[in-house]
């Protein structure tokens, strides 16, 4: 694909919490971007950003390089590919050879299935979901985790820089959700982890910040522990010393460990940490830690323990 392809229309569909500010910094960058979202809110958010948006996602599409998603799930993205309800599909109304670049999180084998239904139709497909969240995004610096043939990462790199500070090419197609729920799920396990060791330390008669000192020093040390510690006090800007609000919300990592229990179940990897990380904050989010940091998951530890 030609650098032409690059500097064309970007057609952006889905301009919620993370793609409103990801779309606003391509607008920035001088990049011709036109979007579509159903959601009257966020086409009024996104017109405020001086997004163009279009009317319907097919007009969106019809005529652009990169068609960019940022959906809530796969089936918003094989839908929005396909087609649903008499709609055309966007690979249908798409000119032939459009890079389909999605950033949505989603199951890998959701990401496989656009990718190969994407190339039937005659277009290109990369999937490149993200971590940093929306402060990440508007500051333009998420991690893009990036599943693409050779020259369709060349070509969408420059795209993903104008976005993000980390680029990496993970692999083929699915590869960049494969290294997403990997991740993710190491993060859920160990959030969990970290919490249980803080509650134990307090039964034991520990002051956190003894324990931090130690564990962030020792054998125990992770990103959940050093950098979104669960007690207040030790990382000042951990979501525990702002009454746990996000931060990464408890939905979105109830969300990210449900597709990495998918991705175990299919591909039978025996094992047991996270499918329980994955019951344990499907719990958390279901009794009102949806819209909380994940790392919230203490409290619950602490409620449930004995006085
Ligand atoms: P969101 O719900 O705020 O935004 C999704 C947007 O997509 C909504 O505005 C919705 O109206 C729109 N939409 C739905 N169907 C559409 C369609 N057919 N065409 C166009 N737009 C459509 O969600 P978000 O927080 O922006 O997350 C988007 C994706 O990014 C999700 O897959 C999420 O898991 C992932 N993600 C989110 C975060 C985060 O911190 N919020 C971090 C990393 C990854």
């Amino acid at each position: 694909m030609s650098d032409s392809t690059v500097s064309g229309t970007i057609a952006f569909l889905g301009l919620g919490h993370m793609g409103g500010p990801m779309a606003a910094n391509l607008i920035k960058a001088g990049h011709s971007v036109v979007g579509y979202d159903p959601v009257p809110a966020a086409v009024e958010a996104a017109t405020g950003h001086g997004i163009p948006m279009a009317a319907t996602a097919a007009e969106a599409a019809a005529g652009a390089a990169v068609v960019l998603t940022m959906l809530p799930s796969g089936q918003h993205v094989l839908d929005a590919y396909r087609g649903v309800s008499g709609q055309p599909g966007l690979l249908e109304v798409a000119a032939p050879d459009t890079m389909f670049l999605d950033c949505s999180t989603i199951n890998v084998d959701e990401a496989r299935e656009a990718a190969a239904i994407a190339l039937e139709a005659g277009h290109r497909s990369v999937d490149a979901p993200v971590s940093g969240g929306v402060v990440g995004a508007e500051a333009g610096t998420v991690t893009f985790m990036v599943g693409a043939l050779p020259d369709d990462f060349e070509t969408v790199k420059p795209i993903l820089e104008l976005m993000g500070k980390r680029i990496v090419h993970c692999g083929d197609h699915g590869a960049g959700q494969a290294a997403k729920v990997c991740n993710n799920m190491i993060l859920g396990v160990s959030m969990i982890a970290v919490s249980e060791a803080f509650v134990l330390g307090e039964k034991l008669g520990l002051t956190h910040q003894a324990l931090f000192d130690v564990a962030a020093n020792a054998s125990g040390q992770c990103w959940a522990l050093t950098t979104n510690c669960p007690v207040p006090g030790p990382v000042p800007s951990s979501p525990a010393n702002r009454d746990y609000q996000p931060g990464f919300a408890g939905a979105l990592m109830a969300k990210d460990l449900r597709l990495a229990l998918n991705a175990l179940e299919s591909t039978g990897v025996a094992a047991q940490m996270g499918p329980l990380a994955s019951k344990i904050y499907d719990e958390f989010a279901a009794g009102g830690g949806a819209g909380r940091d994940f790392s919230g998951i203490i409290t619950d530890i602490r409620d449930k323990s004995a006085t």
